[in-house]
């Protein structure tokens, strides 16, 4: 019998597949992108369909969550006639969108009458000109209004991303946690990773682990560890007597790779198997090569995940040894 699941060759079941619909974004956050990015031509981006065409090979080899990125997927023209198709899907127990919020005042209600049942987003600094820092652009306010209609769209979870950045935003954790726990939002706080070559700041000076972070928390607050496993580099804590969780992703511990159950697919079309390794597969070559052959893209994913490292060597005091921004790779 032909092998109809994921699973690699440490025994590890893939369910979570992160699919990134665009590499553009409305925003050039520092530690994400340069000013002046280069983006891939529109025809090596995946079509809408052949997005879907990965999504249903997935799904078909037991992928049961779903999260959108980019880029900022929302900048996507037609997205939510993806996401409508997606979200009929009954296989899925979960469809989730990373987003930087600039577009959410507007979508967040198309979003969730298409199926999205969770929402991250991603809010470094609430401060305004610190945030026009981090992002260069000028936009907190559109941010919070999105946060906002988020809110009242009725999604089943919120989560904040934020990255903390020493002698940046190190010293407005608390106040993060606390815009959280005032909105029954989570929130969690990133390590920053070496993807890509940047040139606005030195990332062994600005490094804050979330060791740290949590520190500063429990200065405050009492955190009990949360039962949550997410097969990612997360791990959650309760803020007791309130609804918010905290999570601290800290890429940087390698630990978590032990039960990764997770792979992505670029813009345009790279499955990654590892967002520490460089070997990718060309799921967009194949597609195009033969159009319409699901078979075939099934059983080239199944061939591929026996190519999946068993854990990533990130390291702050090496050179950039992943050459991808992660805005090509998709958070
Ligand atoms: N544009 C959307 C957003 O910002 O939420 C989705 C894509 S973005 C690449 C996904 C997440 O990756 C964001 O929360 C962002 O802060 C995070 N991110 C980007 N570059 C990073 C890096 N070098 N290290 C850690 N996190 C990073
Ligand atoms: Fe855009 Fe998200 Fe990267 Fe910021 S982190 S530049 S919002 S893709």
């Amino acid at each position: 019998m032909h092998n109809t699941q994921l699973v690699d060759p440490f025994g590890r079941r893939i369910t979570y597949l992160r699919l990134s619909v665009t590499d553009r974004c409305d925003f050039r956050c520092t530690y994400c992108m340069s000013e002046d990015m280069v983006f891939a031509p529109r025809a090596q981006i995946l079509s809408l369909e052949e997005l879907y065409a990965v999504a249903d090979a997935f799904i078909g080899l037991g992928v049961k969550r779903i999260r959108i990125t980019g880029g900022e997927p929302l900048v996507r023209k037609n997205l939510l006639s993806l996401l409508n198709r997606l979200g009929e899907r009954p296989e899925l127990d979960d469809l989730a969108i990373t987003s930087n919020g600039s577009q959410l005042a507007e979508m967040a209600p198309q979003l969730r009458a298409a199926g999205v049942k969770r929402l991250n987003i991603s809010l470094d600094s609430l401060q305004r000109e610190r945030f026009a820092a981090f992002t260069r652009r000028d936009k907190l306010d559109q941010v919070l209004a999105g946060i906002e209609a988020a809110r009242a769209a009725g999604f089943a979870k919120i989560k904040l991303n934020a990255v903390v950045q020493k002698g940046r935003n190190d010293d407005e954790v608390l106040d993060l946690v606390e815009f959280a726990m005032a909105r029954g939002l989570d929130i969690s706080f990133i390590e920053e990773m070496p993807l890509g070559s940047i040139s606005s700041h030195q990332r062994e000076q600005t490094f804050c682990s979330s060791d740290e972070v949590r520190q500063r928390i429990e200065q405050r607050y009492e955190l009990v560890r949360s039962s949550k496993l997410t097969g990612g580099p997360s791990r959650y804590w309760q803020v007791v007597g309130s609804d918010t969780q905290v999570g601290f992703i800290s890429p940087h511990s390698h630990n978590f790779c032990g039960d990764c159950n997770r792979v992505r697919v670029t813009a345009e079309g790279k499955l990654v198997l590892c967002l520490g390794h460089e070997n990718a597969l060309d799921l967009k070559g194949l597609m195009r090569a033969h159009p319409g052959d699901s078979q075939r893209l099934r059983a080239a994913l199944l061939d591929a995940l026996q190519l999946k490292p068993e854990r990533h060597h990130f390291e702050t005091d090496e050179q950039v040894q992943v050459v991808r921004f992660m805005s090509m790779t998709g958070g």
